[in-house]
């Protein structure tokens, strides 16, 4: 359905600001709140989680399943538009709460994102515009497409084709025999099996798109991986060659537009060697919200990606975001609350907030696991050699991964 624009201050007729609706109560759902409630927007959570980051700084917090009726009518009463936080909130709640009230992103994008295998139909048919392919693929959903799998896609990574996130359902395979064991450990659920490349470097793009179809968004992140899970995120000028970076953002423009998107999208890539000076672009996955690659926008530009949400939901126009310092996020995991020993241990945040320019957050979790995401630290300042400086100090203290990769 089409929005009429809320406008910041708006009130109801019982006189109560608009209220703003996000399906999801982790960290990125939290982080949406702040950006709401910045505005003078009440906000409501829904997560099943009686102590969600998001549920607990929020004006309401609706503790249901996501497909609970009850829940899912109330948060429809509640809001004047409701946005998601993550990718795995069933199509159909979407779609139930759309009969109401706006949402955005829809449940048709959100779909696409939540299946691998449409995930990359959809590339196919809109990054290809701009020149930019998938990872060579076979879907297998069937014992005869696993025997038919060409032999060049070896060795390759088996990814479930739904739920996979920060690595998991994932198996990489070197031969046929691996592969066949992967999928049955599996259960044989539908997968995709894509080859695997020999990886220069990863990157990612936010963009917003409102109601309206104008579109706003961040230079492409370049990202580091440490077992699947984002480690960090350098953001500053020249951190990609500047043809690669427009091939980046005009394939992104096109994911979104394809499919008539409205709200924050970020689509990761890979960027492969293929010979030439800048290497090659493969477009690897979507995220229907803003993405953990985006958090430094919190703290290095003028508006956040978390504001842009606020602002494409709300219908509320789309302003160009400035970048203002060169930035490097650090995530910081489960890991950093255990010593080598596997004893735990209080991180050391004093020494961290004394360095210069850094960014402390802390999503308010509970309880430290490794590899669970628990917050970031952002370092900005006047140039990258003394953010990268400053990161490794940072990195240094906290004993964090992923820093060898700055060089
Ligand atoms: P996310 O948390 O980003 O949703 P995910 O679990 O959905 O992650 P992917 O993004 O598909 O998984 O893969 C995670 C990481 O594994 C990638 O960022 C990359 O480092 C590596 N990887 C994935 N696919 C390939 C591939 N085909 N070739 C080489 N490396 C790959
Ligand atoms: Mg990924």
């Amino acid at each position: 359905m089409s929005s009429l624009p809320i406008f910041p201050g708006s009130v109801d007729a019982l006189g109560q600001p608009s209220t703003l609706g996000v399906m999801g109560g982790g960290q990125l759902g939290r982080m949406f709140v702040h950006a709401a409630q910045r505005l003078g927007y009440f906000t409501a959570v829904l997560d099943p989680d009686p102590t969600s980051p998001a549920g607990r700084v929020s004006h309401h917090h609706i503790a249901t399943g996501y497909s609970d009726a009850q829940g899912l009518k109330q948060l429809a009463a509640l809001c004047a538009a409701v946005t998601t936080e993550f990718e795995n909130v069933p199509a159909d709640a979407l779609a139930a709460l759309a009969t109401s009230r706006p949402v955005a992103p829809g449940a048709a994008a959100v779909a696409i994102a939540q299946n691998r295998i449409e995930e990359k139909s959809h590339f196919t048919a809109s990054a290809g515009v701009a020149g930019v392919t998938c990872a060579p693929y076979a879907v297998i959903e069937t014992p005869a497409q696993l025997d038919a799998v060409p032999p060049d896609l070896l060795p390759g990574i088996l990814k479930t084709a739904r739920m996979g996130y920060d690595g998991k359902g994932q198996v990489r395979v070197g031969n046929m025999a691996e592969l066949a064991v992967a999928w049955a450990d599996l259960r044989g659920v539908p997968c995709v099996l894509e080859k695997r490349l020999p990886l220069k470097a990863e990157c990612s793009v936010i963009i917003a798109r409102g109601w309206d179809g104008a579109i706003t968004g961040f230079a492409p992140q370049y990202n580091v991986h440490v077992d699947g899970i984002l480690a960090l995120t350098a953001a500053y000028e020249g951190n990609m060659p500047p043809a690669l970076a427009q091939r980046a953002r005009a394939a992104t423009e096109s994911i979104a537009s394809h499919i008539g998107y409205v709200g924050v999208l970020c689509v990761e890539f890979f960027v492969i060697d293929d010979g030439s000076d800048d290497g090659a672009l493969v477009v690897n996955e979507m995220a229907p919200r803003p993405h953990n690659s985006g958090h430094y926008t919190l703290d290095a530009c003028d508006v956040s990606q978390f504001d842009l949400q606020v602002h494409a939901m709300a219908g509320l126009s789309l302003p160009q975001p400035r970048q203002h310092s060169p930035a490097i996020m650090l995530n910081l995991l489960g890991d950093v609350w255990f010593d080598a020993a596997g004893q735990t241990r209080a991180p050391d945040w004093q020494a961290v907030l004394a360095l210069p320019g850094t960014h402390l957050h802390l999503y308010g979790k509970l309880e430290a696991r490794a590899g669970r995401k628990m917050g970031h630290l952002t370092i900005t300042g006047a140039n990258i050699a003394g953010v990268t400086a400053v990161a490794r100090q940072a990195a240094h203290i906290l004993a964090l991964p992923g820093l060898d990769a700055l060089g």
